[in-house]
């Protein structure tokens, strides 16, 4: 390289310094619009396409980066009018939803219900998921007759929720049981422990299956990662 070509590389390279370190109106805007706050989005735990063909790339990427976040940001600014909440894990503050103020329960309730669930559902699934073992599986033929009547009673309970909502395999008190929930409400405001949901909001399934949600459901039982299941039922 020439002197001369060294220098203009030189200069073209400050220059370009010059432009990134400049602050972009636009950017300082876009971030006072969506305010940070305690509450964030965890990271997947596997890649956007680790579920396929089960549950599609793009739905994971709009689920997790749109959907989640949306929750998270309205949370957060919900959050904002009642600071003491601020310091509570979303879980604490969920169990005891007649505590918040009223002015933002409903916010708290739809938008940390949303986060909560997600928070769960991601860890939830994995690639391959396979069958329970040990305890758990004994507990749901216990409970259920069987592992296929286990799925039965889950995907009847899926399939029955009208609009927005959730299926949950929850514990109430030692006791394994199916239960739904509307929206973004979540089973540990009701008192019971959810071990594994079921997001049947369209969000969750219309890019791949339309309005097929059976055919969703079905495809869902094949990457329900166990180990999480068990290891939530073993802490019990
Ligand atoms: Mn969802």
């Amino acid at each position: 390289m020439t002197r001369r070509k060294a220098l203009k590389l030189t200069s073209l390279t400050t220059a370009a310094c010059a432009i990134a370190l400049k602050p972009n109106p636009a950017i300082a805007q876009a971030a006072a619009a969506s305010p940070s706050g305690p509450f964030k989005v965890p990271p997947l735990p596997y890649s956007y396409d680790a579920l396929e063909p089960h549950i599609d790339a793009k739905t994971m990427e709009i689920h997790h980066d749109k959907h989640h976040a949306a929750y998270v940001t309205n949370l957060n600014k919900a959050i904002a009018d009642a600071p003491d909440l601020a310091n509570k894990p979303i879980e604490t503050i969920l169990k005891d939803l007649n505590s918040v103020p009223e002015k933002v329960r409903t916010a708290v309730r739809n938008q940390g219900g949303g986060h909560y669930n997600h928070t769960l559902f991601w860890q939830m699934m994995k690639k391959d998921g396979g069958e329970p073992s040990g305890d758990l599986a004994k507990a749901l033929d216990k409970s259920f007759g069987s592992f296929s009547g286990f799925k039965e009673k889950l995907t009847e309970a899926a399939t029955k929720v009208f609009g927005s909502g959730w299926a949950w395999l929850v514990l109430d008190g030692s006791d394994l049981k199916i239960q739904s929930t509307p929206n973004q409400d979540s089973p540990i405001s009701q008192g019971t422990k959810p071990l594994l949901g079921l997001d049947v909001w369209e969000h969750a399934y219309y890019l791949k299956y339309q309005n097929r949600r059976p055919d969703y459901i079905k495809a869902w039982f094949n990457v329900i990662n166990w180990d999480f299941v068990a290891d939530r039922y073993r802490n019990h």
